[in-house]
């Protein structure tokens, strides 16, 4: 960044995080050039030129409206005018007030002096008593050791996550060679030891965190992208698939095998095998309190500690960022090490390119080895397999199935990802959110509404509070600075709206685009969250909604949803795409068939979130952990050894 893209930064940056109020650091009284080029450093080397040109962009934009520059306007006419265009500005204005919000809070909240003045200290629930070792050896072959050049096994699995370690273990575990080829790197508990949470996201998400979903409005859908897939990184809830949704797969859509009484031995196996249990109560944080308490003292009928895979957990709260402890029985801490013993191979840094097809057989995969930092291409990998299964993530399988020249209607299709928003909530006692397990609590409504609340705190560091709470400058930084008597969670819609990968020459692009009725029912979800928090004793409720920053008494609530809200409004994030190769009765139905195999070609089979027919109305790990178990279990009988 030159001299002056990091002076309009400040300039940006005072006005966001000004110095004064109950915190008095101002975000000018921090090493901004510094902070900015370690940030940057996390990029690749071309992200500090797109940072200047986005700086000099907004350095523009009032322009249009006062006729004169950022750096031209006086400090007052600075706050006043990113004021309004976070409040009445158009979509692009308030995307990017939000974004640099974001960034701006993040820096404030990585200074030590602005963590003391919240109260944050990044130490776990319950102290660490003794010296955790280094997570089991993978034995991962990774460049440049891996060389160029041509292999051979029985099963060839794709993607290294919730659905292909599984598969990895099952198959290896009765005999057969078993190769898995993994796009990311290895994760070990080391990686996850020290303090910077931003620099994990840039190593262990796909596109450091930021991909999104196209279309009205832009929704954030990070994945993982390392050895042990999407798990290492994610929130570690696990519920199983509600019957009466496997009801309505087996029954209404005619699928085999996939009932609760047949899925009940996979559930069983995944669920021993990653230990799940609910989250003790030594561990549960205030923020799962106060849901409980909302839930309890409104009479909700289905609510309850989260049911998580692991062993001895701690509650340090940073589960989304790698467990520093290796409780949380992630992929590599668990299906992966058992596939290892049992003879399976993962090449990581290896990017599957194609699919190898002879006729209408698959016979192998095509890969790209990829060099550690860069990502740069520096070798070839041929992988010829008796099977292959696809297990590289909803997005991706589509693409790589697509890439390899197979064609059905529905590829790609069906995409649906779970949108949602958080909800916060201010209290007069004190909370400290981030002190206890970070996704701990549950209310759930299935039969009405589809809607399922999770109390969810992120450590502050990674600013989930710019995209809560409402307000920019001084107004925002005084929210902040009461962080600790906040309580937030997250809603998952089950959404009826359904969006698409596109398949372009640069790579899938995910189009989704919210209906009405969904905002709506966001809207509903909103409104259900304040009333649980008042029930709960709040005192105010941050809705996200345009117009409407908080309610402030439960008489307020119905104003929620009086209005209608344009889904290009609302603030959203997403986590859970899946649905995009559905399992079909009949080939005009669905990618693949009830046992995963892809319709048309004999011997590829897909077994990660791809194949949900429908959402499960719940975080859907267990789901692809148990269908994935349900694929393996059918290739075990026809992988000849
Ligand atoms: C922050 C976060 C929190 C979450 N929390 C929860 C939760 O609490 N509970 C829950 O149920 N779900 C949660 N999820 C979602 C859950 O983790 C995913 O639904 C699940 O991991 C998907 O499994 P999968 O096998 O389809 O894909 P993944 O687990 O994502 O694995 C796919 C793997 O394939 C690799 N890959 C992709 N393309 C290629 C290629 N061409 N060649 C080789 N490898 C490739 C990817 O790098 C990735 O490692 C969360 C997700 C996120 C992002
Ligand atoms: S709260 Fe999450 S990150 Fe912390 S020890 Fe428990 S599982 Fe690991």
């Amino acid at each position: 960044m030159t001299l002056k893209d990091e002076a309009i930064l400040r300039a940006l940056a005072s006005a966001l995080f000004p110095r004064g109020g109950t915190l008095p650091l101002g975000v000018e009284d921090l090493a901004l050039g510094a902070i900015t080029e370690r940030l940057l450093s996390q990029f690749p080397p071309g992200m500090a030129r797109q940072m200047g040109r986005f700086l000099r962009v907004c350095n523009l934009l009032p322009l249009f409206q006062k006729g004169r520059t950022f750096m031209s306007l006086s400090e007052a006419e600075r706050a006043e005018y990113l004021s309004r265009a976070a409040q009445e500005g158009g979509t692009l204005s308030k995307n990017i007030v939000m974004a640099l919000n974001l960034l701006c809070e993040s820096m404030f909240l990585s200074d030590p002096r602005a963590q003391a003045g919240i109260g944050y200290d990044g130490a776990p629930m319950k102290a660490r008593t003794r010296e955790f070792p280094e997570s089991p050896d993978l034995h991962c072959q990774v460049s440049p050791d891996l060389q160029p050049g041509d292999v051979e096994c029985d099963v060839c699995v794709v993607g290294s996550g919730a659905g292909g370690a599984i598969v990895a273990r099952e198959l290896a575990e009765v005999g057969h060679k078993v190769i898995v080829l993994e796009e990311g790197g290895p994760a070990r508990r080391s990686d996850f030891d020290g303090t910077d949470l931003l620099e994990r996201v840039g190593r262990f998400y796909r596109g450091h965190g930021f991909t999104a979903t196209f279309g009205s409005p832009v929704i954030l859908l990070p994945m993982g992208c390392a050895v042990g897939g999407t798990t290492v990184v994610n929130s570690g809830t696990c519920f199983r698939t509600p019957e009466a949704v496997l009801h309505e797969w087996a029954e209404e859509r005619g699928l085999q095998g996939v009932g609760p009484e047949d899925l009940a031995r996979c559930f069983d196996r995944v669920e021993a095998e990653l230990h799940v249990e609910p989250v003790g109560d030594e561990i549960m944080s205030r923020n799962g309190r106060v849901l409980r308490r909302g839930a309890e003292a409104l009479g909700v009928k289905d609510h309850g500690p989260i049911r998580r895979p692991t062993r001895d957990c701690h509650g340090s709260g940073v589960c989304a960022f790698g467990c520093p402890t290796d409780a949380k029985q992630a992929m590599h801490l668990s299906y992966l090490p058992a596939a290892v013993r049992h003879g399976a191979a993962i090449f990581a840094r290896c990017r599957a390119k194609r699919v190898l097809f002879e006729g209408n057989q698959a016979v192998g995969v095509e890969a790209d080895i990829l060099a550690p930092a860069s990502k740069r291409v520096v070798g070839r990998l041929g992988v010829r397999a008796k099977s292959v299964v696809l297990a590289a993530g909803a997005i991706y399988t589509p693409f790589l199935l697509h890439k390899s020249g197979y064609h059905h209607a529905l590829l790609g299709r069906g995409l649906k990802i779970h949108p949602g928003c958080g909800v916060a909530a201010m209290f007069d006692e004190e909370i400290y959110g981030w002190k206890g397990v970070m996704q701990c609590y549950y209310v759930h409504d299935l039969e009405e509404k589809g809607i399922l609340l999770e109390a969810t705190f992120p450590p502050p560091i990674v600013t989930y509070s710019a995209g809560t709470l409402p307000f920019v400058g001084i107004e925002h930084k005084e929210l902040v600075a009461r962080y600790r008597q906040m309580a937030t969670l997250g809603v998952i819609l089950s959404d009826r709206s359904e969006g698409r990968v596109a398949f372009t020459p640069w790579g899938p692009l995910m189009l989704y685009g919210m209906t009405a009725e969904d905002a709506k029912r966001m809207q509903e979800a909103i409104e259900w969250s304040a009333r649980l928090y008042f029930a709960a004793g709040a005192k105010r409720v941050f809705t996200i909604l345009p117009g409407l920053e908080d309610v402030r008494s439960p008489s307020d609530v119905p104003k929620i949803t009086a209005g209608r809200v344009k889904p290009s409004q609302l603030k959203l994030s997403a986590y859970h795409p899946m649905g995009t190769c559905r399992m079909g009765a009949h080939p005009e139905e669905g990618v693949t068939d009830s046992a995963g195999r892809v319709w048309g070609v004999e011997n590829l089979f897909v077994a990660d979130a791809s194949l949900l027919p429908d959402t499960p109305h719940v975080n859907p790990q267990i789901t692809i952990m148990a269908l994935a178990t349900k694929v393996a279990f059918h290739l075990r009988e026809v992988v000849r050894s």
